[in-house]
């Protein structure tokens, strides 16, 4: 079976010119003791709005995997996938993103309910992990519930990877699934019925995207209770790590952290809890190295910054739209966005420090950050200047990606100072 190793990192590359300085980072990271597979996710909704294909994301790992002469395992991730979209991500992926958010709370036939609650009998009443001094309390009405809520989504999600195993041939892919992005967070028992359920219907699963407590906003910083969250993610870990031998799932399952770019308050707590139980993690980032281009272009003055300012501007008149997609996992405070008249007279520090990700400087705006996170859209309107500043500014911008993958990201998750 293709297998994912203990630490991985979703590079998200929205438009395919920083893969070379991402995996820099990667390797950096390896010469410090810490391995990481790298692994270049794209969503269905990302190629639409860029107008790029899968086969873009599989060229782009080839080549820049090859140019540093890396010999290490690497993935293209379907990332965000479901029936009605997989088809065009089978042939140039080799890890695929089962999205069931959207099956959640639809309801399974009564007989297939049925079938699961016979199942599950052993864990009615009290469910304890061994182990640990984790004990919930496990009625039938909850169960029954957690199936009303989730055994028609683990039935898709088994049809979806059918669909890929039936080209792509079994144990030559990589499948996480992913309910991350709807309203509700799901507890650890949920967790650990959803899991029966996917392991019932033979999914080798080897990642899974959970939805926790708190908001994971796009390109900013967690926000939420933090002892709450150490506490679910805790459980978590130990109720996935006894579903693993309870239900004969992958030895290497682990917890993927979607729209996981920048959330540097709970680095330290996932990074010491993953070391404390010895278990591996998987962390999604994707625009957080759009936004360094951004910023990259901004520094690097002249017409550069003049562009990165148009696309700012032209974001706020088009705010709705550009958010719309994204609503579950961005809050921006409108009237806190700076104006066009003030963005507009900004030098090349002021732009960049109010984008870049650093709480310490006064002029850092989160509002802004995350609504020209979604804004590559109007970027990709003219991406051939787009490209061509890319292009001309290469030195600032790589270094901005680098720094960000590198210092901000993996040397916080994974302690290495
Ligand atoms: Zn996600």
């Amino acid at each position: 079976m293709k297998k994912l190793d203990k630490y991985s990192i979703g590079l998200g590359d929205r438009f395919g010119h920083q893969g070379s300085h991402q995996l820099k980072a990667i390797m950096d990271a390896s010469a410090k003791g810490i391995e990481i597979t790298p692994v270049w996710n794209k969503s269905n909704r990302e190629h639409t709005i860029i107008g790029t294909n899968p086969s873009d994301v599989r060229n782009e790992a080839d080549t820049v995997t090859k140019k540093a002469g890396y010999k290490k395992p690497y993935f293209v991730d379907a990332d965000h996938i479901n029936l009605d979209t997989v088809d065009r991500f089978i042939e140039s992926s080799d890890f695929f993103t089962i999205d069931v958010a959207s099956y959640i709370g639809k309801r399974a036939d009564e007989e297939e309910i049925h079938e699961f609650l016979s199942g599950v009998k052993k864990y009615t009443g009290k469910l304890t992990i061994p182990g640990t001094r984790l004990s919930f309390s496990t009625p039938k009405l909850l169960i029954h519930k957690i199936a009303e809520k989730y055994l028609f989504a683990s039935i898709k999600a088994w049809d979806i990877y059918r669909k890929i195993e039936k080209v792509k041939g079994s144990g030559n892919f990589v499948t996480e699934v992913s309910m991350d992005e709807v309203a509700q967070p799901q507890t650890p028992v949920e967790l650990f019925f959803i899991l029966k359920m996917l392991a019932s219907e033979n999914i080798p699963l080897q990642t899974i995207a959970p939805k926790f407590s708190g908001r994971f906003n796009k390109g900013v910083d967690y926000v939420g209770d933090i002892d709450k969250f150490e506490s679910e993610f805790e459980s978590d870990l130990q109720v996935i790590d006894f579903a693993v031998r309870e239900f004969g799932l992958p030895e290497n399952l682990k917890m993927s952290i979607h729209s996981g770019s920048d959330k540097f308050a709970i680095y330290p707590i996932m990074g010491s809890l993953i070391r404390k139980y010895n278990k591996g993690i998987h962390l999604k980032t994707a625009g957080t190295t759009w936004l360094e281009e951004v910023i990259g272009l901004a520094e690097s003055g002249g017409e550069a910054l003049a562009f990165a300012k148009d696309i700012y501007i032209k974001s706020l008149d088009k705010i709705e739209e550009l958010t719309a997609p994204y609503s579950d996992v961005i809050d921006i405070n409108v009237s806190s966005l700076p104006s066009k008249t003030v963005a507009s007279k900004w030098s090349a520090d002021e732009f960049a420090d109010a984008l870049r990700h650093n709480k310490e400087n006064d002029r850092y705006n989160i509002n802004m950050r995350q609504l020209v996170h979604v804004a590559y859209k109007l970027a990709a309107i003219k991406k051939d200047e787009y490209f061509r500043l890319l292009d001309n500014n290469e030195k600032v911008v790589s270094k901005c990606v680098y720094e960000n993958i590198y210092n901000r990201h993996i040397c916080r998750l994974f302690n290495i100072t």
